[in-house]
């Protein structure tokens, strides 16, 4: 196992990261821009070293920088956590080339399923449905226009590079497409600095489930069931669940399956999530595969009991699992709230400033992953993600009933917060009985 480790991020991801370290005897450093240079996680870790000022293109982006300090602290590994680095292959690469171990997966296979036209078509081969679209990448509005009419509309144009629900754009018509197709493929240029575009149905009222994977370097890979990540807006996830209510027991094993023969097909280790969408009638496609460590990775961590962080430290430094797909059973319900510094009064406004009254909830099966606290800065800088409420009970009713009475509790003040959004969504009848679908909040929550 490597005894120092560096994380090449920040917030609750980088504190998630130091007390997986402590708990395995590994040391940890952390990096800081000089905006995060107060934050109290950084004493947690054995040591912390500042990369540069508040942009994170000077800082968390900055691969010369995290190098540097990667080699100052003389650590074995980085962790790149999610968002920043995590999913650039040639950081990865650089890494390696520094003989520096990079907690993730291999640059290549990083770069194949990051590209999503390329992850389409591995999940074709791995006998995989996807959703249909074009075979490959869409160089022009016309050659969208024939696709689109032989697919039939509506249809969603997506950037090959995409992420974060970046480059990506809805039409309904020949005429609209022209205008979507100009939009997201901006969008994406200026986003990923690539314009590589593809095409797919735009599946009506979908559910969006993803399965959770961990794979070692010797070949083993083992599901760890599913997450359903439904409650969005505008493609952004916000709640999180595990088990998803939707799923009966054949769907759920076919779609474990298929999403581990994606990522057997592509000799991959490290964590990964396949994502599906799923239609009205449990048909379900896949859409992309994420090849980090995820936001709501705590639900699954929650209802199988692994702790997902040390398996990824335990299968970069080269050890086998250790347990077959047998061993991972999942009890009771869990799900996870987004507290974001946001305002959902004023369109989900961010809402960064100083926190002055803090009171986190407690009780049982009450997890809250955070690194604020009272007197905190919520940067304007970074994603305003600043909590992840996760409870863990028997039954969804009962997960659902301590997860309202904990954000009840949950006091963040002045700043304004996701908090009420959570409660309204969670109170509503349609989510009660799990008929929701990616579009529930812009529907239903004004
Ligand atoms: P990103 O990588 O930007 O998160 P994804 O491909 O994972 O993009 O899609 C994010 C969300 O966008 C999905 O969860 C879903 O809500 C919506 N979406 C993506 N593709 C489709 C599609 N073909 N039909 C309907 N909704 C889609």
């Amino acid at each position: 196992m490597f005894s120092r480790i560096l994380i090449a991020n920040r917030g609750e991801i980088a504190l998630r990261i130091i007390r997986a370290c402590r708990e395995l005897g590994i040391e940890s450093v952390a990096v800081y821009s000089e905006a995060d240079r107060d934050a109290e996680y950084l004493k947690l870790a054995d040591d912390s070293i500042c990369i540069g000022p508040a942009s994170a293109a000077q800082s968390y982006l900055n691969i010369p920088r995290i190098i540097s300090a990667a080699e100052i602290a003389d650590v074995e590994a980085i962790h790149p956590g999610y968002g920043f680095l995590a999913e650039n292959a040639h950081f990865a690469e650089i890494c390696q080339e520094c003989g520096i171990v990079f907690i993730g997966p291999s640059a290549e296979s990083m770069r194949l399923l990051g590209d999503k036209v390329a992850a389409r078509e591995m999940a074709r081969k791995a006998r995989v449905p996807v959703v249909p679209g074009s075979a490959g990448q869409v160089k022009d509005e016309a050659e969208a226009v024939k696709i689109a009419n032989k697919i039939g509309y509506p249809v969603i144009v997506k950037a090959s590079a995409g992420g974060g629900g970046r480059g990506m754009r809805v039409a309904h018509n020949d005429i609209s497409l022209h205008s979507a197709f100009a939009a997201a493929r901006a969008e994406a240029e200026a986003a990923f600095n690539n314009g590589e575009m593809y095409l797919e149905k735009f599946v009506v009222q979908p559910r969006h489930v993803e399965v959770q994977i961990m794979a070692d370097k010797a070949g083993n890979a083992v599901h760890f069931y599913e997450r359903d990540c439904t409650i969005q807006r505008r493609h952004q996830k916000l709640i999180e669940e595990s088990p998803s209510p939707f799923l009966d027991e054949r769907t759920r094993e076919e779609l474990c399956r298929s999403a581990l023969r994606v990522i057997k097909h592509a000799n991959y280790f490290s964590a990964a999530t396949v994502e599906f969408l799923l239609d009205a009638d449990k048909n379900y496609y896949f859409i992309e595969v994420n090849t980090r460590i995820q936001v709501e990775h705590p639900v699954t961590e929650m209802v199988t009991g692994h702790d997902l962080i040390k398996l990824q430290l335990k299968v970069a430094a080269g050890q086998p699992l250790g347990f077959r797909q047998k061993d991972i059973t999942h009890t009771g319900c869990s799900l996870e709230c987004r507290i974001n510094a946001e305002d959902p009064a004023r369109n989900y406004a961010p809402c960064p400033g100083t926190i002055t009254k803090f009171i986190p909830p407690g009780g049982m099966g009450v997890r809250v992953d955070t690194h604020v606290y009272q007197d905190a800065k919520v940067s304007p800088y970074y994603d305003s993600m600043i909590s992840k409420l996760i409870v863990h009970r028997p039954t969804r009713e009962e997960a659902i009933e301590t997860m309202k009475r904990a954000l009840h509790e949950f006091r963040i003040e002045p700043i304004k917060t996701t908090i009420p959004a959570c409660i309204d969504i969670l109170s509503h009848n349609l989510y009660v009985k799990g008929k929701v679908d990616t579009g529930f909040i812009e529907r239903h929550m004004g």
